[in-house]
């Protein structure tokens, strides 16, 4: 696997793509592809979503269920359960449609077992797994209600899947990219600080002893234009650097961003070795 260090790479003749950090916690990261093409951008942002294998409840099968709560609307809610995925806890499990058993066995998935008595909300603390590494990253997310003498009594059938197939498996909730703002003003117009008052974001600010406006975190600009229309004099504009990016990645807790990321370069790299292997003539 490649680590982040890995991740600078020569672009055209004479660029080379930059990363810089801005932002970095437990479930999210935030930052800056400087020198790189919005598609190679975009597959990494499509890939994260779409191509990095992560485990969900797929089956369930509810033996009893007392509460108001459809059986369909509550496998529903199972299956959108982030449960841990990172490599450790997936490791040697195979997809099941590459499984020689007809339904499920511990090689493709990973059971879960459901029992409780009402009344009170039963939390997703509550399922209890076969597998020690694989169970709900939260505990606290409430599934059902059940009221006095109220049964509910399951078996949930986890399996692992992509993103591309259903968005229970996609392990990112956040994942975009913006191109990097512009802000100029034009220093032959008078200063019109009109334009500073009417950004929702406080990023321009007035400063009228040194007669300028000065940018704040540019970064968290929304492109809105909004200063630009408020200034009637086009005393500012507002773009983007073309090769510049900000990218922004919050996982729902199945896996950190880091590892996200370093799946989504592996795919991308696997596909680019098929293709020069394809160019070359070799077999793909
Ligand atoms: S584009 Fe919007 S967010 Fe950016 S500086 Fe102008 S008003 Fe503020
Ligand atoms: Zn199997």
């Amino acid at each position: 696997m490649m680590v982040l260090e890995d991740l600078e790479v020569k672009g055209e003749e004479g660029s080379k793509m930059e990363i810089e950090l801005k932002e970095k916690n437990e479930n999210e990261i935030v930052f800056i592809i400087r020198d790189a093409e919005v598609p190679f951008v975009n597959a990494i942002r499509r890939i994260a979503m779409m191509e990095i294998p992560k485990i969900a409840i797929e089956d369930v099968n509810i033996v009893k269920n007392d509460s108001a709560m459809f059986d369909e609307v509550l496998a529903h809610r199972l299956g959108l359960t982030p449960l841990f995925s990172d490599a450790e806890a997936i490791e040697g499990l195979v997809f099941s449609e590459d499984c020689e058993c007809e339904d499920y066995c511990p090689k493709c998935s990973v059971s879960f077992t459901l029992n409780k008595t009402g009344p009170g909300v039963v939390y997703s603390k509550d399922l209890s797994s076969t597998d020690s590494k694989i169970k709900s990253v939260y505990d606290t997310i409430p599934l059902l209600k059940l009221k006095d003498d109220e049964d509910v009594e399951l078996e949930a059938v986890a399996k692992l899947g992509f993103g591309k197939d259903h968005a229970k498996w996609i392990p990112t909730t956040v994942c975009s990219y913006k191109q990097y703002p512009k802000i100029t003003f034009n220093d032959e117009l008078e200063v019109d600080y009109g334009c500073a008052e009417a950004c929702p974001r406080g990023i321009l600010k007035a400063d009228k002893r040194s007669k300028k406006i000065k940018v704040n975190n540019i970064e968290n600009c929304s492109m809105c234009k909004s200063c630009v229309r408020a200034s009637e004099n086009k005393y500012v504009d507002v773009g983007y650097e073309k090769n510049n990016f900000i990218f922004r990645l919050e996982t729902d807790g199945s896996m950190t961003p880091e590892e996200v990321l370093l799946k989504a370069c592996d795919v991308l790299s696997e596909k680019t070795e098929k293709f020069i292997s394809f160019c070359k003539g070799g077999r793909t």
